[in-house]
């Protein structure tokens, strides 16, 4: 029965092992993946020397299993501070509570202990699925919503005109690493009106959240909507290269909206060659990035790459003033 019983932490360690880094915003914590692993390895293998407890426990099935759940809950509290620090002081509070209870209750030290495992896994076992399955360990969605507020520019100005106003507080992309993620997303929603207003395209919201990896962002055309995942934000060359390519998608699509490609005085004309190429790579548009090669040859991703390597040097350049 032992060696069954430290499944459950060793599947649970494997779990951990796609985790995100924990952000908690009402201390301005960060703690990185290799610390949460660590601390949980820590914790687990203190708990299960601790011998006594591990006795007391094993006399029965429900209790050895409430005795390997309830350490992974206990440890999992630590993403819910991510969403509610107080929401966490409340479970602790109550695992406190439901001790000293007990401890009058049951005199016998076997039976306290038991019945104190078995109920704290019962109690945890709330915000452990929240955090565990429903959250999947990742850190709170964050949104960026388009200000309507903001002065869309003229086509004809330039980019360097549209970033004026802008430069001295872009000037703390330098200083990504040690910013959080509220300040990033200030930065990301400059860098957002600016790209909006130099395309001439409508608002569009962003959403950082944890995505599968190797996916740093995706356009979704139907509620304008880029999903950008925190891997995509772990520098800022990184993050405007995504949101550049993202917000070019839109353009394409506004493009491609609005032009009738049907009408053959505008698919037969030069001008337009480019967004013709997209409106008809459109309508056999390879969505598999496991198709690597066949995903970024086409004519839409192309232009999209293209633009966001032009614009990150655009950016460093200012960077450089
Ligand atoms: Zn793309």
């Amino acid at each position: 029965m032992k060696y069954i019983m430290i499944f459950i932490p060793v599947l649970y360690f494997l779990k951990l092992y796609n985790c995100d880094i924990i952000y908690i915003e009402t201390f301005d914590i960060t703690i990185q993946k290799n610390i949460i692993l660590t601390m949980y390895l820590l914790m687990t293998l203190l708990w299960f020397t601790a011998t006594k407890i591990k006795k007391y426990c094993y006399k029965n099935i429900v209790s050895a299993i409430a005795h390997s759940i309830f350490i992974i809950e206990v440890f999992s509290l630590i993403f819910l501070t991510q969403t509610s620090v107080v929401l966490t002081i409340a479970f602790l509070m109550i695992l406190g509570i439901v001790f000293i209870i007990f401890k009058k209750r049951f005199e016998k030290k076997d039976k306290f202990i038991k019945s104190y495992v078995i109920s704290g896994a019962i109690i945890l076992l709330v915000p452990f699925i929240y955090v565990s399955f429903i959250q999947n360990l990742r850190q709170p969605v964050y949104i960026i919503t388009p200000d309507d507020t903001d002065l869309k520019a003229s086509v004809f100005a330039t980019k360097d005109e549209i970033v004026s106003e802008y430069t001295n507080d872009l000037q703390k992309l330098l200083e990504w690493e040690n910013l959080n993620t509220l300040e990033k997303l200030e930065l990301m929603e400059i860098v957002l009106n600016v790209e909006t207003s130099y395309l001439g395209i409508k608002p569009i919201q962003v959403v950082l959240t944890g995505t599968q990896n190797d996916i740093y962002g995706m356009y979704y055309k139907g509620s304008r909507t880029i999903v950008l995942s925190h891997e995509a934000t772990k520098s800022y060359e990184q993050c405007i290269k995504t949101l550049t390519h993202e917000c070019f998608h839109a353009y394409q699509t506004q493009i491609m909206e609005n032009l009738d490609f049907t009408n053959e005085d505008v698919s037969g004309c030069r001008y337009f060659a480019e967004a013709y190429s997209w409106w008809l790579n459109d309508k056999n548009y390879i969505n598999d990035v496991d198709k690597y090669e066949e995903y970024v040859s086409q004519s839409i991703e192309k232009s999209a790459e293209k633009y966001s390597e032009e614009q990150i040097e655009f950016y460093k350049k200012i960077l450089d003033q």
